[in-house]
């Protein structure tokens, strides 16, 4: 597991490896992908090193959609269809995350080629299972919040 100091956007955010900064607050960073999946990919990540979404504090959380925002909005986005994108969040290594530092996407869908491809593999329509595991996530809930 990466450490404070051997983790890549740690070292992004402290200069230690150069990138194509497009954003900057005091708890967020947000930069070119160095191998984007289209033109403008950008990184946005929290100025604290957690792995995964839920280890990271709310106050780091709040700031990163609304950077992600004001990336898509730089990037081209308006109210209409002209400009699509996606927002990419992964974690864990089987869950697609490479890079163990929190991390979203801001991925422009130009065409059908460039940006986001989606595997989607829809389950059947199950009521019973569903009635299920929304019984369960709600107990879960009850003890978590
Ligand atoms: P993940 O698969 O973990 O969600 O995505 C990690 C992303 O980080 C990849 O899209 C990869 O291209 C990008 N990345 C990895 N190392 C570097 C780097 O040193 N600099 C930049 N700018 N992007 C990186
Ligand atoms: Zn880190």
């Amino acid at each position: 597991m990466a450490t404070l100091h051997s983790c890549i956007f740690c070292r992004i955010i402290k200069g230690e490896i150069p990138s194509y900064k497009v954003f900057e607050s005091s708890k967020v960073y947000a930069f070119l992908d160095i191998n984007p999946l289209s033109e403008g990919h950008t990184l946005v990540i929290p100025k604290y090193h957690a792995a995964k979404v839920h280890e990271l504090p709310d106050d780091y959380l709040a700031e990163i959609l609304p950077a992600a925002k004001k990336i898509a909005l730089a990037l081209g986005a308006t109210p209409d269809d002209t400009f699509q994108y996606n927002l990419l969040q992964n974690n864990g290594a089987l869950a697609h995350q490479v890079v163990p530092h929190v991390h979203f996407h801001v991925i422009p869908k130009p065409n059908e080629d460039e940006g986001l491809g989606v595997g989607w593999p829809q389950k059947e329509s199950n009521f019973d299972a569903l009635k299920a595991s929304h019984a369960k996530i709600l107990a879960s809930l009850e003890n978590k919040l």
